[in-house]
């Protein structure tokens, strides 16, 4: 390599650096390196910042070329899209500049080159190696999902390394934003979905069937479908004709064979490939761990539920999101377990749920799948589990103030304004044909038997359900679910008469609960968050030959 030319200025601050203009660039006349690469388009060259030494790779458009063959709103998107990207795994599109003829795109230089230039010649490389470029492959496409950006063209030629030996995916021609299905058909045949060549429409999963592929070649030297002609290679795919080489890992088929899938809603996400055993197999042991605290920038702080792999799963206030472990680690963290966690709150609900049923809850796995909606928590961060218990207390009121009436045998405390007993009383008066439920809807004509035929059916299906793995006590249940989003009773479980729970206690229980969620605030409050002082990447990316 040119010494002049390979001389990068590391000092330079970045963000004063990358303000140039496109006269501040100097082509660079080493023929070894001059042209980094051809594409479709035209071609990428590696230019030198005159003052700062800086080296750019500067994509060349002709407009005539695309003005000719396609239509310019590609290029259009292309910088659209990619300029609003920032991930370690993404090439960074600097800036960019036209003339009357030419588009450039100054984009960070990656002076390893194309993984296709790597892997080219050799007889598929070993796992860990594969695993070095894959995983991080895996890290950028998780971001671009996240952003909802499906790329299209992904393959060993789009995906370019620098000198840490750290992969950028690049390329971002064919990629789009949005979630709905397309059916442009783009990419390269190797690494086409079948979707695609049938021109069924595509999504999110095209990039997942090409990661498959990518897994497949980095690990054999060859891409899986190999015919030599173009229809027979479409046969190979749509057949889904897959082999592996003797000596490829069990692990290894698994995830490729997850991933190659023909139907694209059995390919498995990012955020499972991420956590898939042959990624985890190779991961670096990093300080996060389950109980962990972390400072999202967006979400606030969360509690890490579960580290698999690459991958971890955080409760956040509102939300559960699967978070990469490079940027769980660049957020700051709390290492130590909190005090009060997520699952002691979980056991304490539960726990109260037990006595309210009167009855052992068989499974917590069970109770959540018979999914009672007020009450599943499985998603649930701990001030949202209080609050939604809060709503649940209002309804024991409700069901112990009903239950109350009921024994005294409609001679209970008068009911307050608004109370189904109230409005049943006052609509007695007003309107006496109309017929009231014990919820205090008021129903004319049969509207009220009609609403009774429906409620019966839903609660027969619902107890056919649930037969088997649920007990309520109680012989003759009515069963009522009651969903949040619509306040109305439907479903739930009316066991007024069975009910045996005084309000104090339940009041005693929020109150506990309350206390929890405050000890678990302080936990927050009183822990220094600190930042991890070194870059995740250097240590987990460290391990090839530099
Ligand atoms: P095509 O559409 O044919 O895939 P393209 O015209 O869209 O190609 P790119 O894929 O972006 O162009 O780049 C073509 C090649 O140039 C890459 O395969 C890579 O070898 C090289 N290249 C692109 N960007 C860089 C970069 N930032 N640093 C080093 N090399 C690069
Ligand atoms: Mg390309």
């Amino acid at each position: 390599m040119n010494k002049q030319v390979s001389e990068e200025s590391q000092n330079l601050n970045q963000k004063d650096s990358n303000d140039f203009k496109f006269e501040d660039l100097l082509e660079v006349n080493d023929p070894n390196l001059k042209i980094l690469g051809k594409g479709s388009y035209g071609e990428v060259k590696l230019y030198k910042h005159a003052e700062t030494n800086i080296l750019y790779a500067v994509k060349i458009i002709s407009k005539d070329f695309i003005r000719k063959h396609s239509s310019i709103s590609i290029i259009l998107r292309e910088i659209r899209v990619h300029k609003e990207l920032k991930h370690p795994n993404i090439i960074q599109l600097i800036k960019y500049f036209e003339d009357s003829e030419k588009v450039y795109i100054v984009l960070e230089y990656a002076s390893k080159g194309s993984l296709f230039r790597i892997i080219r010649g050799q007889k598929g490389l070993d796992e860990s190696k594969a695993w070095h470029y894959f995983s991080q492959t895996c890290l950028g496409m998780k971001y671009l999902h996240d952003n909802e950006i499906i790329h299209r063209d992904l393959k060993p030629e789009n995906i370019i390394i620098d000198k840490n030996n750290q992969v950028k995916i690049c390329d971002f021609g064919w990629c789009v934003q949005s979630n709905e299905v397309r059916t442009t058909f783009c990419g390269t045949m190797d690494y086409m979905a079948p979707e695609m060549l049938l021109g069924e429409g595509h999504s999110f999963q095209v990039d997942l069937w090409a990661l498959g592929i990518l897994l497949y070649e980095l690990l054999h030297g060859y891409a899986p479908f190999r015919a030599v002609k173009d229809a027979e290679k479409r046969q190979q795919i749509l057949n889904n004709e897959l082999s592996f080489a003797t000596g490829t890992s069990s692990l290894a088929k698994d995830l490729i064979q997850r991933l190659i899938k023909t139907n694209p809603k059995d390919r498995i996400n990012l955020n499972k490939i991420l956590a898939h055993p042959w990624i985890a197999k190779f991961a670096i042991t990093h300080d996060l761990e389950k109980g962990c605290l972390l400072k999202h920038p967006q979400f606030d702080i969360g509690e890490i539920i579960d580290v698999t792999g690459l991958v971890c799963k955080v409760k956040f206030r509102d939300l559960t999101a699967m978070i990469a472990i490079p940027d769980a680690l660049d957020m700051e963290y709390i290492e130590e377990q909190p005090r009060v966690s997520v699952s002691e709150i979980e056991n304490e609900v539960f726990g109260r749920l037990e006595k309210w049923c009167k009855t052992p809850v068989v499974s917590r796995k069970k109770l959540q799948d018979i999914h009672i909606p007020k009450l599943d928590l499985s998603s649930l961060s701990p001030e949202k589990i209080i609050r939604k218990r809060k709503g649940s207390i209002e309804f024991f009121e409700e069901i112990v103030e009903r239950s109350t009436y009921h024994k005294e045998n409609g001679e209970a405390r008068s009911p307050e304004k608004g109370h189904p007993e109230k409005r049943k009383q006052e609509h007695a008066v007003n309107k006496p044909s109309a017929k009231i439920d014990h919820f205090g809807g008021i129903f004319e004509n049969n509207e009220y038997e009609v609403l009774q035929k429906k409620r019966l059916n839903k609660a027969k299906k619902f107890e056919s359900r649930i037969k088997g793995n649920f007990r309520l006590p109680g012989e003759n249940l009515k069963r009522n679910v009651y969903t949040e989003e619509s306040t109305n009773f439907q479903n739930v479980f009316d066991v007024t008469s069975k009910i045996d729970i005084s309000e104090e206690a339940l009041e005693s229980k929020v109150a506990q609960l309350n206390g929890y969620r405050r000890t678990l605030e302080a936990s927050n409050r009183d822990r220094v968050i600190k930042k991890k002082d070194t870059s995740f990447w250097g240590s987990l990316f460290g391990c090839l030959d530099r």
